[in-house]
């Protein structure tokens, strides 16, 4: 059903269930968490993805708590992101690696 609405996990407003991206927050994948690194769905309390070993905690710059290594703190929010500075790429993601996961370019 196309007006059928799920809560995106970051913001917690609802959203078509088909989104991609949450229009509200700019959230990436609003519905599933995936490994910054190889896109693996993962739950909100693993400690490494299963599929590369990426570590998934880490400290929150801004409260100092424990949190999931996605798009923003658990706790208080705070953006972990950073963007690519590709001015043809701009992607918004999570510091994985060196590279842009989307355009292969250094992050910084
Ligand atoms: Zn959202
Ligand atoms: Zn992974
Ligand atoms: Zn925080
Ligand atoms: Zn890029």
């Amino acid at each position: 059903m196309a007006d059928y609405k799920h809560p995106c996990m970051y913001c917690e407003r609802f959203i078509p269930a088909d989104s991609r991206i949450c229009p509200y927050c700019g959230s990436h994948d609003p519905f599933v968490r995936r490994c910054p690194k190889c896109r693996n769905p993962v739950e909100a309390d693993y400690a490494r993805c299963p599929g590369c070993g990426f570590l998934l905690r880490v400290i929150c710059p801004y409260c100092g708590q424990e949190t999931f290594t996605g798009n923003q703190c658990d706790h208080c929010k705070g953006r972990l992101t950073v963007r690519c500075s590709n001015p043809k790429c701009g992607y918004e993601q999570y510091p994985a690696s060196e590279k842009c996961i989307k355009c292969n370019k250094p992050l910084r």
